[in-house]
């Protein structure tokens, strides 16, 4: 059975409920204290693992109370963890939201070990990838970790996915080497340079993004779905209509879907469908990784 080798961040949501934001020097009483796991990384080897897939998260943790539930966390996710390390000298990923009453949000994000994750740990899991397997990386570690694992993954014959979140300018080197990139609307904009804001602009942003070398653009577009485009084909799946309650992650749960429906040899079509009712079932539950559907959900 191949595996779905995700490579990136994980962190711990501390959540504060509260009437409104503090203004700087204000010091507030707020309501409920939630801590979630979270992570763009994590949160997608959770959606990928739910589903039924064999999932390896390689990411850096601190030596510290967060990092050690991370682990165990993963593990009661039936995720193989033996490549998430401990690095001593830092903190782990740490994510301070503040929600007002209006569920409006502040967050401030310290990456700390996140930040640690490097070429050497990427050398230390390449002896684990075999062809056929899948890579997916997003971009909440370094970005030269992120380039060299791409490097490094396609001479091992593993398919390399990028979802290119928090959105970024990314060099033309590494979108070289990718089998397929997964931008939302925003970071399709600012990835080319184009306002994406229906079918047409972004069938217009995927064909710049095909010509840097890309070999599949996935345009993740909200409730309207994806559009699918390579250089020969482009199709729009429409995302099942629900009533959404709570979007956070819907990206996530839509990326480890989709690298698993591909990964079980589905065609496009099918593996995006198959994300779209994951991610359509995450958007009905609160929360990240909470949110994130089980197979027994979907049918
Ligand atoms: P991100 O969360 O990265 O901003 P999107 O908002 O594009 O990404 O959502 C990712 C996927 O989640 C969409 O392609 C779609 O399949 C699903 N999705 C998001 N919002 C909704 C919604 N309101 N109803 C149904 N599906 C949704």
């Amino acid at each position: 059975m191949s595996t779905v080798f995700v490579i990136g961040s994980s962190n711990t949501d501390m959540v504060i409920q509260s009437a409104h934001h503090p203004k700087p020097g204000e010091t507030i009483l707020g309501n409920n204290f939630i801590i979630n796991p979270g992570g763009k990384g994590a949160n997608q080897a959770v959606a990928a693992a739910r589903l039924g897939g064999q999932v390896t998260f390689v990411a850096k943790v601190g030596d510290d109370l967060f990092g050690h539930q991370a682990i165990q966390h993963f593990q009661n996710e039936g995720i193989n963890k033996d490549f998430v390390t401990l690095e001593a000298n830092q903190p782990s990923g740490v994510a301070l939201i503040t929600v007002d009453a209006k569920g409006e949000n502040t967050i401030v994000v310290a990456p700390g070990a996140n930040l640690f994750l490097l070429k050497k740990e990427i050398e230390t899991v390449a002896n684990a990838f075999q062809v056929g397997d899948f890579a997916l990386f997003q971009l909440e570690i370094p970005i030269e970790t992120v380039q060299y694992g791409i490097k490094i993954a396609n001479s091992k014959g593993v398919k390399c996915v990028l979802n290119p979140a928090p959105a970024q300018v990314l060099p033309n080197e590494l979108l070289h080497g990718l089998f397929a990139i997964t931008p939302n609307e925003t970071e399709a904009q600012i990835l080319t340079g184009i306002e994406v804001k229906d079918l047409a602009s972004a069938e217009k942003a995927a064909s710049i993004l095909l010509a840097k070398g890309v070999q599949h653009v996935v345009i993740t577009l909200g409730a309207e779905g994806a559009l699918y485009c390579t250089q020969n084909q482009s199709f729009h799946v429409k995302a099942p209509s629900v009533h959404a309650v709570d979007t956070t992650a819907a990206g996530d749960c839509f990326n480890g879907a989709l690298v698993l429906g591909l990964m079980e040899g589905n065609d496009w079509n099918a593996a995006i469908e198959f994300a779209c009712t994951a991610a359509s079932k995450s958007v009905q539950k609160l929360g990240a990784q909470a949110s994130m559907p089980h197979k027994s959900d979907l049918v």
